[in-house]
Parts: C-alpha cells; structure tokens; sequence
C-alpha cells in the first residue's frame, strides 16, 4: 500500500561549500555563499566544493531573467 505524503521535501543535489577540515561541520549553499571562494564561517579554514542532498528551496519570488533593454546612455 503506497502512503503518499503530500509535504514531503523534495530532495535535490544541491552544490555546497564544505570546510575542508573533517572535523569542522560548517558548510554553506554555493548560492548563498558570499563569494566564489568562501572561507569557513567557524574556523576561517579553506572550504571546497561538494554536493549535498537538500530540499529544495521555495523560491517565492521568481528569478528576474529579463534581459535589460540596452542601456540609452551608452551610446551618448
Ligand atoms: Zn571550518
């Protein structure tokens, strides 16, 4: 018998930021990472990238894709 379970997160691969060392837990979404190399919020340590299985964010606002029309002063 299947029991369906309506709000069950969606896990998805999602590219994180880990601290390198093992015994440091921190590790941050490569999109809310504050820079391309973030360093360890705890240990201040480097940090690599890796995967980890996430729900999947609820993005309430939808992702502005628009390409803006030519800026009218570059050409002055
Ligand atoms: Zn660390």
């Amino acid at each position: 018998m299947m029991t369906e379970m309506p709000n069950k997160p969606e896990l998805a691969p999602v590219p994180i930021w880990r601290c390198r060392r093992q015994d440091c837990k921190a590790w941050v979404r490569e999109e809310l990472a504050s820079s391309s190399q973030p360093s360890c919020p705890i240990c201040k340590g480097e940090m690599i990238r890796s995967m980890k299985h996430l729900p999947k964010l609820v993005k309430k606002h939808k992702a502005q894709k628009k390409k803006a029309p030519s800026d009218p002063w570059e050409n002055v």
